[in-house]
């Protein structure tokens, strides 16, 4: 069967394996993204990794190669990500195997995943995965819209409260510094945002605290976003996500409060969840074998 090697590149897990054409995941792994050894290591890592997804498997035949990274990256070149430290590393030095490869950005060819196999309608979408950051994919009229230097969707880094809290990124008052998972744990002194999804409920006062005000600063960002680009749908995904209702439910009314004149947009969970990453890559993949196929 045709397939591509699909590889999403994050910052503590690359998720590989192989899709088919209409979204199937023939072959699914992960391993360590060994980010902390510098982007030299994490570059001979993706190389060594998609190596190994490219032998010969039965009943299998790998037509090109999608490689989905973050930060700033343009189809020839992985620009800059502050998460690796790499600068302007070409897409071919990313791997040695004799195959087409197809290089893009991980929230974008994730979003265009969810319009691809997610079921959306709609032309005018906002993907949002909040996961140890949050960032964003624009889709307008159907396309993803990725600005004049590849840096639209960086919702994560739209301030919501003037002089806020410190975030990461050398601003203040960012959205990611109240609501991304990294921020989440950080604000309650615990490792993970499920850890606050379980305090919150079970009513432990700084847990909702800190998750109310997270809530607030989304409801703050996207009716932003809603009124300047008019979206149909907000579709959330990553970790964070995983709080289903718990965060959708309060979010909806909020957005609904502060859009006064207006209908807000639909907001609903991904439903490729976690297939996300890897089906974006495998978009890139097939992009780049159409022409020989
Ligand atoms: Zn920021």
């Amino acid at each position: 069967m045709d397939c591509v090697v699909a590889l999403d590149v994050g910052g503590t897990t690359m998720k590989g394996g192989f899709v088919a054409q209409d979204g199937t995941i023939l072959h699914f792994e992960q391993r360590a993204t060994p980010r902390a050894e510098g982007p030299g290591r994490v570059i001979a890592e993706i190389s060594a990794f998609v190596s190994e997804l490219s032998r010969p498997r039965a009943g299998l035949r790998p037509l090109a190669v999608g490689l989905a990274v973050p930060g700033l990256v343009t189809e020839t070149h992985a620009v800059f990500s502050a998460a690796f430290g790499w600068r302007d590393v070409p897409a071919s030095a990313f791997t040695d195997v004799d195959l087409p490869v197809a290089l893009g950005h991980d929230v974008r060819s994730a979003g265009e995943a969810e319009l691809v196999y997610g079921g959306h309608s709609s032309g005018d979408v906002l993907f949002l995965p909040i996961g140890t950051g949050i960032a964003g994919a624009v889709v307008l009229s159907g396309s993803l819209y990725g600005g004049a230097g590849g840096w639209a969707g960086q919702i994560g880094h739209v301030p919501v409260w003037p002089d806020g809290l410190a975030c990461g990124c050398g601003q203040r008052g960012c959205l990611a510094a109240y609501a991304s998972g990294g921020a989440l744990a950080a604000r309650c002194g615990v490792a993970s945002a499920s850890e606050v999804a379980r305090r919150v409920a079970e009513g432990d006062e700084r847990a909702v605290q800190v998750w109310d005000e997270a809530v607030e600063a989304l409801a703050a960002g996207l009716a932003t976003y809603t009124l300047l680009l008019d979206p149909d749908t907000v579709v959330v995904g990553g970790g964070v996500s995983q709080a289903g209702d718990a965060l959708l439910g309060p979010l909806r009314e909020r957005l609904a409060a502060r859009l006064t004149f207006r209908r807000p947009p639909e907001l609903r969970a991904s439903v490729l969840g976690a297939r996300a990453g890897v089906l974006g890559a495998g978009s890139l993949g097939w992009r780049a074998a159409s022409p020989a196929a």
